[in-house]
């Protein structure tokens, strides 16, 4: 096939419909390039904050049913909004006599329902203020954290003040494997910005 001459570049076209797309590409560059840009700006201490709240969490009902899912804002997961089942991060208990543990050892795991939440027609957790005397008495109760399957066989009323906090202190948050190999990420990247921004700092000083 014969081609013409001048009037046409190598793609067949003429030259203002070739310069048109060149346009086109180029700006279609430039866009890409800018939201690639944002994606790739440092990310900050606050970025990092914001992923150690979302990352896996394993959720448990007051009846026990477990989920697992990310984190949120809410510390909370509405399972059943029509039954207005609530699922509650995990807790585990690390009292090496807890009748819960399993047959291998393992630590009994357990919600911490506040007591005062509840779901709206809408969906949403809603906690209500205490306002009456029982209502700060079942506040008081709930904000010493207690395992359940320890709890059957103590005797508060008969405690010392230490053995009162042994028990609350054998009561911690129950990290996910999962969720316990991407906070020491967290925790090295958050470590690595603060050494460059140590870096930034000593070099603005040695100027
Ligand atoms: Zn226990």
């Amino acid at each position: 096939m014969r081609r013409s001459n001048c009037s046409k570049n190598s793609l067949g076209l003429p030259s203002p419909l070739r310069a048109r797309m060149v346009a086109a590409f180029l700006a279609a560059l430039v866009v890409a390039q800018s939201a690639c840009s944002r994606s790739e700006r440092p990310r900050t201490k606050d970025d990092i904050f914001q992923d150690r709240l979302t990352v896996d969490t394993l959720y448990i009902t007051a009846d026990g049913q477990q989920i697992t899912a990310p984190g949120n804002a809410d510390r909370a997961l509405v399972v059943d909004q029509a039954a207005g089942a609530i699922a509650w991060p995990a807790w585990r208990c690390d009292n090496p006599a807890c009748p819960g543990r399993s047959a291998t050892g393992e630590p009994f795991v357990f919600p911490w329902p506040d007591p005062f939440a509840s779901v709206s027609s809408a969906g949403a957790i809603v906690i209500r203020q205490p306002v009456s005397d029982a209502d700060f008495k079942t506040m008081d109760d709930y904000a010493e954290q207690k395992c359940p399957q320890c709890l059957a066989q103590r005797n508060i009323a008969r405690e010392s003040d230490e053995t009162r906090q042994q028990y609350k202190n054998w009561c911690q948050p129950h990290v996910l494997p999962s969720a316990a190999k991407r906070l020491a990420e967290l925790d090295a990247e958050s470590a690595a910005i603060a050494a460059r921004q140590r870096e930034r700092f000593e070099q603005r000083q040695d100027k």
